[in-house]
């Protein structure tokens, strides 16, 4: 679904899915990989990341401590281009929103949460015109949150991530991997091959 008034500033091919920016911001060659040659291998994590999404995905309303919670909330800005959906959306007793993103790991600070976070935060304060300075991740292994602070930094990196994405995704280009830590974790390890084509980069290189 599409704001009218997205459609009306950027064409399709140039609105950048929220899930996209959590993708780029962990390794561009993942978001290549799903976004643009649209692969997605299943493995223990993105499994268990989808059980968890099953359950949070119906629109519902809970009443919880005075929070009331919306489950999947369509969410799009039409100054940055993006459209997505909220895991929760949590509204405090004065109305300010407060966006929760589900994950199936463990508490971690993580930089490409954070990005995802802050780009929902960003729509709702487009959408509804309402300060919306926090949000948190909730980490189901551990069934803790950790609290998320909209600084301006971190809303200056989210834009810079957009821009990127909305670069790499138009380029319709795959990058070269990482070939780093970053795979050990990757859904896509099997597909991306990293160790295998850093080592044919190698040999081709005089
Ligand atoms: S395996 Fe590594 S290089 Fe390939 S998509 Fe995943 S993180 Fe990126």
């Amino acid at each position: 679904m599409h704001s009218p008034d997205l459609l009306e500033v950027w064409s399709e091919a140039e609105i950048v899915p929220i899930s996209a920016l959590e993708h780029y911001a962990y390794c561009p060659r993942q978001c290549a990989l799903i976004h643009i040659e649209q692969v997605y291998e299943e493995n223990v994590y993105t499994l268990r990341g989808a059980a968890l999404h099953e359950r949070v995905d119906e629109v519902e309303r809970l009443t919880e401590e005075g929070v009331v919670l919306e489950y999947a909330l369509p969410l799009w800005s039409v100054r940055l281009g993006l459209m997505g959906r909220a895991d929760v959306v949590g509204f405090l007793s004065d109305g300010t929103p407060y966006p929760i993103e589900y994950k199936s790991g463990k508490r971690k600070v993580k930089y490409h949460d954070d990005v995802q976070l802050c780009a929902q935060a960003m729509c709702l304060e487009a959408m509804l015109q309402r300060a919306v300075p926090k949000g948190a991740i909730y980490y189901h292994a551990s069934r803790r949150r950790r609290e998320v602070a909209f600084t301006s930094e971190l809303r200056a990196l989210t834009e810079q991530v957009i821009q990127e994405t909305r670069a790499m995704l138009l380029s319709g280009r795959t990058p070269p991997p990482v070939n780093d830590a970053r795979c050990r974790d990757c859904s896509l390890i099997q597909l991306c091959m990293p160790e295998v084509i850093a080592r044919l980069q190698r040999e081709q290189t005089p």
